[in-house]
């Protein structure tokens, strides 16, 4: 049971009593139904579910963005025989990941074609090959930038076979710049976010509308999955504005911004997708059923062509007012205080994290523990996420679902009276 949560085992017992009165199993089965769906939810894995209390909600080292609930749902079914390329009307051989594609296309809408492949490496990777090995890409030495674990964007493109030609300088870059770099050897310029770090003072940047006067393909890497502009995110990037702005192919992350599982989507002009889902490193990057399943889940019940809705775990916890917070640390103090623990309830900020507005506070507050509780917690089932900062353990709940709370209550009381 403290395995698997209190909760799980009741829905578990609860659905095989629902079972029973609608006649589905025998009364005297309840009991044997019950202890083998909780026997299926403790399926031993090397991967340890973790309640994430550090406040970044896209946490790297803890597999970027939270599925939404179809998501999950989508997951169950995909791992079956599923028509992901088959037309069930006529029994045809079908495109691949057809109502995936459909879902992007109706989330952006200006996007006149679009593609989904293995994440937004992948994704870059592809549109450089096609549009531009054996000839030159075009980028400013202020976004040739590091992804993170020592993945670097210019060693990334170079592997193509295009070569990297380097304009401006780290601080500022110029139109003139890339209009002296284009030539006949120019395959693409290529327009990076850098979304993982900030150059403030002396600076300058070329947008992707000035680029596209240039008479090249331009291929804008907004990195998040932003998909609109948003209010609480003004300097992210975001597919809409870069299509608009003429960018030829906008590459993105699916498991950032959008709340999404791991995969690289594509946005562009007919003829250049056209061209990349033709070329034949499409097919070592394309999309396992999983995805397909997870993406079109998350695009259909988590987005509208206007933005996130409510229920998808990244949005929520990005938009989770501060005193709805405040409220919920109280709760969880006082819950903690009832159990003989000393605590408090301090301000503290959270960040969007996993290479996405930088620098960007989100205001909120964490429950305060001894610094020594962040190692136990980690060891608790589930296990509990928290940050290190200023001699303390903080226990951020923005990332928490509220109905986990229960859950994260008994880690942190097992974690500091040592069990
Ligand atoms: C995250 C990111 C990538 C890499 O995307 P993955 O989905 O992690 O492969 C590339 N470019 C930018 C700007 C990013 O932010």
């Amino acid at each position: 049971m403290d395995r698997v949560g209190r909760d799980r085992v009741k829905a578990a017992i609860q659905q095989a009593q629902q079972r029973a009165r609608s006649e589905q199993i025998a009364p005297q089965d309840v009991l044997a139904h019950a202890v083998a769906a909780v026997a299926d939810l403790t399926v031993p894995t090397a991967l340890h579910e973790i309640l994430n209390a550090t406040g970044v909600v896209l946490h790297t080292n803890a597999g970027r963005a939270s599925l939404a609930a179809p998501a999950r749902q989508a997951l169950a079914v995909a791992a079956g025989y599923v028509d992901v390329e088959l037309d069930l009307t006529t029994g045809r051989r079908s495109g691949r990941g057809r109502a995936t594609l459909d879902a992007l296309r109706a989330v952006v809408p200006t996007a006149t074609d679009v593609l989904a492949v293995n994440n937004g490496a992948a994704a870059l990777v592809l549109a450089t090959t096609t549009l531009a090995a054996g000839s030159e890409v075009v980028v400013s030495r202020g976004e040739m930038v590091e992804i993170g674990d020592g993945f670097r964007l210019p060693d990334l493109i170079e592997s193509t076979g295009a070569r990297l030609r380097e304009v401006g300088t780290t601080n500022r870059t110029k139109l003139a710049d890339y209009a002296d770099a284009v030539g006949p050897g120019t395959g693409a310029i290529l327009k990076v976010h850098p979304s993982n770090f900030r150059v403030e003072g002396f600076t300058s940047a070329v947008g992707v509308a000035e680029l596209a006067g240039l008479g090249v393909p331009v291929i804008a890497d907004v990195g998040s999955g932003l998909l609109h502009p948003h209010p609480l995110l003004p300097d992210e990037p975001d597919v809409t504005t870069a299509l608009a702005d003429g960018a030829g192919i906008v590459t993105a992350s699916g498991d950032k911004l959008l709340g999404g599982p791991q995969a690289g989507l594509i946005f562009g002009t007919t003829d250049l997708v056209q061209r990349l889902r033709r070329h034949p490193l499409a097919r070592a990057v394309r999309l396992d059923k999983l995805t397909h399943a997870a993406l079109e889940a998350t695009l259909t019940h988590g987005h509208g062509p206007t933005g996130a809705r409510p229920g998808l775990p990244t949005w929520d916890a990005l938009t989770v007012r501060p005193e709805d917070l405040r409220t919920r640390s109280d709760g969880l103090a006082a819950e903690l205080g009832r159990q003989g623990i000393e605590c408090e309830v301090v301000p503290s900020a959270g960040a969007v994290g996993g290479g996405g507005a930088p620098g960007l506070e989100l205001p909120g507050w964490a429950v305060a523990l001894p610094e020594d509780t962040a190692s136990a917690l980690r060891l608790q089932t589930p296990a509990v996420l928290a940050r290190v900062s200023a001699g303390r353990t903080l226990v951020d709940l923005r990332c928490v679902p509220p109905e986990r709370e229960p859950d994260l209550a008994r880690s942190v009381v097992a974690a500091v009276k040592g069990g």
